[in-house]
């Protein structure tokens, strides 16, 4: 046997038989320069985008070729804040007592397409019941359709606080939740938590730093941690190579997170000019989700759509978002694109661009931030964020020029993930 035939033999079978697929694209927008860049060919093969090519190439008949000539090509997004799990209802607080983990799991896989087809490629979804763990899971098996989840599992709060999962309830369904169920008291609780977190699977670390909007509680700002106990976890979380994320609208519990080392702090609805100095200072990203804000007061106005405590708090914290993160941005606070998404609608996650751009925001800064800054803040700086020879090739088109018209980031026609096309 000649071995040396059989070897040639065996690497012109691979070869034949690796299809890539051309993208023609009439335009690219690189969104590092913010140059538009006519007439290219993005060559993908496998998960990974193999070349850039100059003008219209289609590569051999085996190899797919897909017409992106009318459309502006864009890396995929990332979404730093999502809930994948659920959608705000009119039913949303009857919901905890009605569901089965099963039904959260079947519709979380319907969110998650609706992500994945508004280009939005990779999201972080910032708690839920642990579902998102599973759908994670399943995303990466390929089972599912979405996107690549980065997930926080279930959120850690104090007793009462924002993300106690028994706000609200009946006393004998209260209980006393602990560490496990994301409730701590203590810098040693919230250690145990952090772990907890780790060995359940979650990827980041989510915080409720002060009250929220949606909660069953009187206040929508307070302060819900002791310095010490943020410390805690985020010292437990960095050791775990945990990114951490604070959920805040009050100023002072947004700073004590800030000053312990969160890396993101999620709507800083009530951001003074300290805290946002300390921020450029410390490096920590704001998380806008301009979307929520809208989207809450909005709510409020439906007669019988929110709890009265939850109404109130909605009219008086979701509009201040738009005006602070316009002070922010203003300020050099570092940005980071998130939605929420879960209480404003899957799918609608392009809707941010718009409210960040009406903010103050150049458009191509509202792109960078949705691409490279989150695949930075995630670790993937390397492989997500830019449409480059060896990234994944997360790829997504839009028909019009975003950088003249913002609104066609809300329309995304084609989507790539991983070299797998899912829609065209
Ligand atoms: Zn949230």
């Amino acid at each position: 046997m000649n071995f040396k035939l059989l070897f040639a033999l065996f690497f012109v079978g691979l070869i034949a038989s690796a299809q890539d697929t051309y993208l023609q694209c009439g335009e690219i927008l690189d969104v590092k320069s913010g140059k538009l860049q006519s007439e290219k060919t993005i060559v993908v093969s496998g998960n990974k985008i193999k070349s850039i090519l100059d003008g219209y190439v289609s590569g051999t008949t085996d190899d797919n070729v897909v017409d992106l000539k009318s459309k502006t090509v864009l890396p995929g997004f990332i979404d730093m804040h999502v809930h994948i799990e659920s959608e705000s209802s009119p039913s949303r607080y009857l919901e905890r007592f009605t569901k089965n983990e099963a039904d959260v799991a079947l519709q979380s896989t319907v969110y998650a397409k609706r992500t994945l087809m508004a280009g939005f490629t990779t999201v972080r979804d910032l708690g839920g019941s642990g579902v998102n763990i599973a759908l994670r899971n399943a995303i990466n098996k390929g089972t599912v359709v979405g996107p690549r989840i980065f997930t926080a599992g279930k959120s850690i709060a104090t007793t009462g606080g924002h993300a106690d999962p028994t706000n609200g309830v009946r006393d004998d369904l209260m209980g006393d939740p602990g560490p496990k169920d994301g409730v701590v008291n203590s810098p040693d609780d919230g250690r145990k938590a952090v772990r907890q977190r780790y060995k359940d699977g979650a990827d980041v670390i989510k915080i409720t730093a002060t009250g929220g909007v949606l909660s069953v509680a009187k206040n929508g700002q307070n302060p819900q941690f002791t310095f010490d106990e943020i410390k805690a976890i985020v010292e437990t979380a960095n050791d775990y190579g945990m990114l951490t994320a604070a959920h805040a609208h009050g100023d002072e519990g947004m700073q004590r997170a800030v000053k312990a080392g969160i890396k993101t702090i999620e709507h800083g609805t009530m951001m003074s000019d300290e805290t946002m100095d300390l921020m450029i200072e410390k490096n920590t990203y704001m998380v806008p989700t301009i979307s929520a804000g809208q989207e809450a007061a909005r709510l409020a106005k439906i007669p019988g759509y929110l709890p009265p405590v939850v109404a109130k708090k909605a009219l008086e914290i979701g509009p201040l978002l738009n005006a602070t993160f316009a002070r922010a941005y203003k300020k050099g606070v570092p940005i980071a694109f998130g939605t929420d998404s879960g209480v404003s609608p899957h799918g609608d996650n392009g809707k941010e661009f718009g409210y960040m751009h009406a903010a103050g925001m150049p458009i191509i800064e509202t792109l960078r931030s949705a691409t490279i800054t989150n695949a930075r803040l995630l670790g993937m700086e390397n492989e997500l964020g830019q449409l480059k020879e060896g990234y994944v090739a997360d790829i997504v088109a839009v028909d019009d020029n975003p950088l003249d018209n913002v609104n066609t980031l809300e329309e995304v026609s084609f989507v790539m993930k991983e070299g797998v096309v899912y829609k065209q």
